[in-house]
């Protein structure tokens, strides 16, 4: 089971090929995903191809098939008889991580598609490189590759507590890892302290990198680390977190759910 990143221009979507239909920040899926979310094929989609114009991209091959996007556009997202649209956040955990990796591929190839339909240096329309991933600009040559902008998130440890802490932009009551972007010209280990610093104050050594997750929303790449306490007392932000604090194995608050890094690094904690 496993999605491979993949140019493939000269590819011909077949009726079998796997299809990941997105509109906006839905994603076309079988009614129950419950149990495991089904997605799609080419096939299912053709009453969408007719009123719907963006062509097929190729994204990869999932599970051994040819993997496909379509984005959907309009207002409202066309009913297709026996599948509906889910919210794609909500599917990232009851998908597999192959169909993680390939819907977060998708998203992020479709965001970059959008922003790079003219070129920032001289404004001309851009044109699809042929060869690979790309967009040039014919006036001026510049290239546009798919882009990925590196994020961190820290489970950090104080002898057996771990630092949670509530975003505001968190459902509420969710508590979760401290995360935030990369700066330019910033080392991975820098942002971690830096973010750590600035959201709550306190100061984290032996830093240990753990696994990574690229993250649809937008276009991020969740790099994720190991922490632990080394100097200093809470004290939140108020701005990005409302709360935070440490938190035993035995009482933990509402957490992430599965089958994102910040659940992945909260599960391996609770697991020592
Ligand atoms: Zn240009």
């Amino acid at each position: 089971m496993s999605f491979v990143h993949h140019h493939a221009p000269h590819a011909k979507p077949g009726p079998g090929d796997v299809c990941l239909a997105i509109h906006a920040d839905r994603l076309l899926a079988r009614p129950d995903v419950s149990q495991a979310a089904q997605l799609p094929c080419c096939g299912d989609i053709s009453g969408l191809a007719e009123d719907h114009a963006p062509p097929l991209l190729h994204v990869g091959a999932l599970d051994g098939r040819a993997c496909w996007l379509r984005a959907v556009g309009g207002s409202e997202a066309p009913a297709l008889a026996g599948w509906e649209w889910h919210d794609t956040r909500a599917l990232l955990g009851v998908f597999t991580p192959a169909q993680s990796h390939a819907v977060s591929c998708a998203r992020q190839l479709l965001w970059w598609d959008r922003r790079h339909r003219f070129c920032g240096v001289c404004g001309t329309a851009t044109v699809e490189v042929v060869e690979e991933r790309a967009r040039r600009c014919p006036q001026c040559g510049a290239l546009y590759f798919p882009a990925v902008s590196p994020a961190v998130i820290v489970a950090v440890t104080r002898g057996d507590e771990l630092l949670l802490a509530h975003n505001r932009n968190f459902r509420p009551g969710m508590f979760s890892l401290l995360a935030g972007f990369v700066d330019p010209g910033e080392t991975l280990e820098q942002a971690v302290v830096r973010e750590v610093s600035e959201e709550v104050s306190i100061r984290v050594n032996n830093l240990r990198y753990i696994s990574s997750q690229p993250w649809p929303f937008p276009n991020s790449l969740m790099l994720g680390f190991r922490a632990t306490h080394a100097d200093g007392e809470i004290e939140v932000d108020g701005k990005e977190i409302e709360q935070a604090g440490w938190f035993k194995r035995t009482a933990l608050p509402d957490i992430p759910r599965p089958g994102t890094v910040a659940r992945q690094l909260i599960d391996a904690w609770l697991r020592e």
